[in-house]
């Protein structure tokens, strides 16, 4: 049987772990078919919306303070071995009113702390080093583009928030309940979210990335190419001499040299994440204008890794694909949850290997081109590959043999 994902979610404990860690890799949760929530069920769908803001010496003082406050958590719960969050906090609740700030951050200090120490990937006691705040909903006030947050009981601290429409449209809407709050230095994101009616899909898109393209096919005749993610190399290439040339003009001085790689970094990522959100945006709109569902292979990585013959070297073609395959699949899933449209995620095996119109083996031709010997058809193996996968797999519709 085929896992299939529906409906997806990041779930908190992923989204707290992320917030901690930075840059876990994603890996979608897996429901099998007998655990598939009722496709028209209501969903609840949240989404993390990130204003930027300028930061002051007083949050910094938070900031350390709430990382101290997490990792002496951390440490206490280690040695007890709390079951649950609020075990935690009644282990933990003395020693961290040393710290003198409100309660709320004794509360969500716990709260991180124990999503930390339940995580079943880590492998030692972990520690937190970056610097950042979250909050409950009850501890903060939204108003317009003001951010009050609480410090020492009953002061506060005022943060102006820098929005655009799209961040304006989130806070207008009274319709969307407001979840929790996360700082760091560079922004602020506020968690909204909605009940949303989901919807049975009357046909599928198939979604294949690569590291050149993504390409879209449809059950309803409509196929695309998004060849962005070209650029997106031609960045991470570009950044790889940058960072280059940072280590080797400032090994003299590690402070300034990781000063400057960090800034690199963000604006790397910053601008290669946006153009996977142009291309993730206009399918995920697409599904929803036409009443279709997303279908995507299962992050494994591991078939593209081994994928040869585009003319690079293996590291970097591993590298890129792990990350534009999750980067994509991350995207597609939030926006999708978000809009209530239904993402499978299906089984990659055969996907470019087979013809999507007679099931036959495919013989590879030169320049990325596969030809079915029996419907006598030249394929592209990007518009095979997004065929096939559109045409794959929800359990229901072809069973798995
Ligand atoms: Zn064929």
């Amino acid at each position: 049987m085929i896992p299939i994902l529906s409906h997806y979610s990041p779930s908190k404990e992923y989204q707290e772990t992320a917030a901690i860690y930075g840059r876990e890799p994603y890996v979608p949760a897996m429901l099998s078919a007998a655990e598939q929530p009722s496709r028209k069920s209501p969903i609840t769908a949240t989404e993390s919306v990130p204003f930027n803001y300028s930061s002051s010496d007083e949050l910094a003082s938070l900031f350390e303070a709430f990382r101290c406050m997490i990792n002496d958590a951390i440490r206490i719960g280690v040695d007890a071995g709390p079951r649950s969050r609020f075990a935690l906090i009644g282990l933990a609740y003395n020693r961290l009113k040393e710290y003198g700030l409100h309660t709320h951050y004794i509360l969500s200090a716990c709260e991180v702390a124990f999503s930390a120490l339940r995580n079943k990937r880590r492998k030692s006691v972990p520690y937190v080093k970056r610097a950042f705040l979250k909050l409950d909903r009850q501890s903060y006030r939204l108003n317009h583009l003001l951010l009050r947050i609480p410090t020492t009981p009953k002061n506060y601290v005022f943060l102006a928030l820098q929005g655009s429409e799209y961040h304006s449209s989130f806070i207008e809407d009274c319709t969307l309940k407001r979840g929790s709050v996360t700082i760091n230095e560079r922004t602020v994101a506020i968690a909204f979210t909605k009940v949303i009616e989901g919807f049975a899909p009357s046909g599928y898109i198939g979604v294949d990335v690569n590291e050149r393209n993504v390409t879209v096919s449809a059950t309803d005749g409509w196929g695309h190419r998004f060849t962005e993610l070209r650029e997106v190399a031609e960045i991470k290439e570009r950044y790889r001499t940058i960072r280059a040339s940072i280590s080797k003009a400032t090994r003299r001085d590690r402070r300034i040299g990781k000063r400057l790689l960090s800034k690199y970094g963000r604006r790397e990522s910053d601008r290669s994440k946006q153009r996977v959100h142009n291309i993730t945006k206009q399918i995920v709109d697409y599904a929803k204008d036409h009443g279709l569902g997303i279908k995507m292979e299962k992050l494994t990585g591991i078939r593209r890794l081994y994928r040869r013959g585009n003319g690079r070297g293996p590291s970097l073609r591993g590298r890129m694909n792990t990350w534009v395959f999750g980067e994509t699949q991350r995207q597609v899933a939030y926006k999708a949850a978000w809009l209530g449209v239904p993402v499978y995620c299906v089984n990659p095996r055969g996907t470019s290997g087979n013809c999507p119109d007679c099931g036959s083996r495919v013989a590879p031709l030169a320049q990325r081109k596969l030809y079915c010997p029996k419907c006598d058809w030249t394929w592209d193996r990007d518009d095979l590959a997004s065929k096939n996968v559109m045409a794959c797999a929800v359990p229901q519709a072809r069973p798995s043999t």
